[in-house]
Order: C-alpha cells, then structure tokens, then sequence
C-alpha cells in the first residue's frame, strides 16, 4: 500500500492513530472525522497531521511540534514535560552520561506517548539522539 504524501510538502508522513490526532487538535478543528491520518515529518511544512480529506496545520494543534519549532521551548518529552532545553541545561550542571541525564532531567517513561506526544509513540527514539549529541558537543567543548 502506497503511503501518502503531505499535500502541501509532498512529503512522506508517518501514520499515526485518530486518538492521536484527537489529543492535540484544537476544538477549531473539530470535528476529526474516521480517517487514516499521518503527521508531516518535514520541518519547514506547517501542516501536521493530514488525512486524504484534509490538512490540519501547526495553527490547528495545541502541542509544539519539536522539529517543526526553531525556538525554545523544544519538547523532547511530553509526558513528562522535558524540553531540549532541560536536557542541555542538565549537562552544562555536570550530568555526563545518558543515563546521569535521564536522572537529572526525569525525562522519558512516562507512557502516555500515545496521547501526549504529537507523533503518539515513544519519545526515546527522539530523545536519546538528542541527548548523545548533546553530550558529544560538551565534551568537545572542554
Ligand atoms: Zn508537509
């Protein structure tokens, strides 16, 4: 089955649930109807979900879409409100290791993902690069 591509960006979206999508539409996009949505994985395109009957765009969504903002607050984590910020500000307090950082911060199991996190799964796959990077560029700092 051929997925479907953002009809603004032309972009390949990930699907994601209706319950997802209900989570963090604003009631202005009420109602979401039954269809198979996908959110736009492009950061430059403000759409964020869209379904073959509609878009609905970063102006549609309560939550800040991490890699579609350029400014802080970034989240990295959303069910236990963890931004890119927290984790960075983490680090430059003496965390050095991923797992000193998961400590610090709080960030991560919180398992609502489904329902918190605008992509509706596991923010470890976001986080965990985030914070390696972090603090790969730290320490080339000292
Ligand atoms: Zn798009």
């Amino acid at each position: 089955m051929a997925r479907q591509v953002c009809p603004i960006c032309g972009g390949q979206g990930l699907p994601v649930e209706k319950t997802t999508v209900i989570c963090h539409a604003k009631e202005s996009a009420w109602p979401i109807s039954d269809s198979r949505y996908y959110i736009c994985e492009s950061p430059d395109c403000t759409v964020v979900y869209y379904s073959p009957e509609r878009c609905l765009t970063k102006a549609d969504v309560k939550a800040r879409v991490t890699f579609k903002e350029r400014s802080p607050p970034r989240p990295l984590c959303y069910c236990k409100q963890v931004t890119e910020e927290d984790v960075i500000g983490a680090i430059s307090k003496g965390a050095k290791t991923v797992d000193e950082v998961i400590e610090a911060t709080g960030i991560g199991g919180g398992g609502l993902c489904k329902f918190t996190n605008p992509y509706g799964r596991c923010c470890s796959r976001y986080y965990l690069p985030f914070i390696e990077r972090a603090l790969r560029q730290s320490s080339l700092k000292t």
